[in-house]
């Protein structure tokens, strides 16, 4: 057998081990990403002072029929509500709604990685000393939202993104790894040290 061919199982022995464990341990991340800011619907929107201008869009009946006809696509989301002047209902004055846009990731989830590690933490950003970091691997064909995300939910616990993700590996078999931090402690052990206090 030659060389390259060994190198080849080699490989692919790894590919299908790896595949196995992310199968197998990975578990389902939250990806938070940057809210899309959208002119409200329900009143107009003023350039000038980048607020509501405090008049409805629509007529009392006009109001009614668009938010019947936006409760068919959207149950129980209000987008459309008569106001006689001042404050919007909807967007509560500031003329914009922000929609937050989320992505569920399958990650092999690692808290308070060990120094093994370490070497895939590139660095701690400053005031992040004393806090939980989370280090999770996916696939790389997540880097663009990890980079970009506004901050993911692991296990209950909102974590920032502490640098850009980092990919890994070989050729086709690589691997992403996105590392997180938080000052929330996992809920899990939250759990125990209240049952040992209670
Ligand atoms: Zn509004």
């Amino acid at each position: 057998m030659t060389r390259t061919r060994i190198f080849k199982k080699t490989k692919d022995r790894f590919r299908k081990s790896m595949r196995r464990v992310v199968k197998d341990l990975s578990r389902r991340v939250l990806v938070y990403k940057q809210p899309i800011r959208q002119e409200c619907p329900n009143c107009y929107y003023d350039k000038l002072t980048g607020r509501s201008t405090g008049k409805c869009r629509w007529t009392l009946e006009e109001a009614e029929q668009k938010q019947a006809e936006h409760e068919l696509v959207y149950p129980g989301q209000i987008r459309y509500k008569w106001f006689r002047v001042g404050r919007c209902p909807i967007c509560l004055g500031k003329g914009v709604l922000e929609v937050k846009r989320k992505k569920w990731v399958d990650c092999l989830v690692v808290w308070n990685p060990s120094d093994r590690y370490s070497n895939e933490i590139t660095f701690t950003p400053a005031g992040t000393e004393g806090s939980t970091l989370v280090q999770l691997k996916t696939d790389i064909k997540y880097f663009d939202l990890f980079k970009n995300c506004e901050y993911v939910e692991v296990d209950g616990v909102e974590c920032k993104i502490s640098n850009p993700p980092i990919v890994r590996g070989l050729g086709n078999h690589t691997l992403l790894i996105v590392t997180g931090f938080t000052t929330d402690k996992p809920k899990d052990n939250s759990g125990e040290k209240l049952k040992e206090y209670s």
